[in-house]
């Protein structure tokens, strides 16, 4: 009920002005969204840098439909890992872009192809492509997609959600040298038939996803604000001798700063992941539709920045 009515703001224009306007609103997006333009997502990145932490960077335009919309959205990342490059942001910044916004709905060869190009941009850059995970209906795809690019750009990361009963699975594929993978607990509303529904078991499903990654040979990235999963990802650490440089914690623009700054103070290697772009409206609603339980945890970070 809540998931439906929050779609359909997202779909509404007049809502989507309403809430532009609205003062707490400019807050929020101030506060999860780097801003629109590329130099937005340029100061917000040198910030980070300069606070020692490593970022990846989202270009905000999931509702891709046409090829125009998703060969701008490949030039939009060309032009970053430029300017990233020259403003000597690389390798400390790289990119995570959602196959959707490359035209993976539409044409499967045009979103590799797009992909394919960034990954060469990011490699004249000198940095890195992740590939981020939509819904379960796009894991096989998007994970056949990975394996083809990283034949050339063996550097390309991917994402796998802990909520998903074949994860465990999957990581156990990926852990290999090389290989980079982003866990996380996973964002979209899912079926029972493929995902854990309760927290108790994406968490149990995180920390068996966690230990085959940490003990495997790859580079984990370990993404989540969970006090608890962090805590066990540092007592991992230490248990598989990873220093620093050989797994990471990623953490969303804006949610739990000093506990990023906390852990840049451990010694850790902590990467944001920085959204911009002026589509932000959809993004919020969307993570908000996806997974209501991101009212709580929105409304949290607004209220909490510990
Ligand atoms: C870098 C990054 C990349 C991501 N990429 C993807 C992706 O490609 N695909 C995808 O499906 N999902 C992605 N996600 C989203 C992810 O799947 C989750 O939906 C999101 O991170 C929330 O899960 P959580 O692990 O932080 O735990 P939650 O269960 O949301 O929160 C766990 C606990 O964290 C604590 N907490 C959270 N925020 C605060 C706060 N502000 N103050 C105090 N305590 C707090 C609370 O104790 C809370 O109970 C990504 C997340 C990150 C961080």
């Amino acid at each position: 009920m809540l998931r439906s009515v929050i779609l359909a703001a997202s779909r509404s224009s007049q809502v989507e002005r309403l809430v532009a306007t609205a003062p707490f609103t400019r807050d929020v997006v101030r506060r999860f969204v780097a801003g629109a333009t590329t130099d937005d997502a340029l100061r917000a990145t040198r910030e980070l840098v300069a606070d020692g932490q490593a970022v990846t960077l989202d270009y905000l335009g999931e509702d891709t439909t046409t090829p125009d919309q998703a060969n701008a959205t490949r030039d939009e990342y060309r032009t970053l890992l430029r300017r990233l490059a020259a403003a000597g942001l690389t390798p400390a910044a790289e990119v995570s872009v959602k196959l959707s916004a490359l035209g993976q709905m539409f044409d499967e060869q045009l979103a590799y192809d797009n992909a394919r190009a960034i990954c060469a941009a990011a490699d004249a850059a000198g940095t890195t492509v992740t590939l981020d995970m939509e819904d379960h209906t796009t894991t096989d795809s998007t994970l056949d997609i990975l394996a083809k690019l990283r034949k050339d750009h063996p550097g390309t990361g991917a994402v796998l959600q802990a909520y998903l009963r074949r994860t465990e699975s999957d990581c156990r594929e990926l852990a290999s040298a090389g290989s980079r993978v982003r866990l996380c607990k996973g964002a979209y509303k899912e079926p029972e038939s493929v995902a854990y529904q309760s927290a108790r078991e994406v968490d149990k499903s995180y920390v068996r996803c966690m230990n085959v990654l940490m003990s495997g040979d790859g580079y984990p990235m370990l993404a989540t604000h969970d006090p608890r999963l962090i805590a066990i990802g540092e007592d991992r650490a230490r248990w598989f001798d990873r220093d620093p440089g050989r797994f990471e914690f990623q953490m969303l623009y804006g949610i739990r700063p000093e506990e990023q700054q906390r852990l840049v103070g451990e010694g850790y290697t902590v990467r944001t992941y920085v959204p911009y772009g002026d589509q932000w409206y959809g993004y919020l609603m969307r993570r908000l539709a996806e997974r209501p339980a991101n009212l709580a945890f929105f409304g949290r970070a607004v209220l909490s920045k510990k």
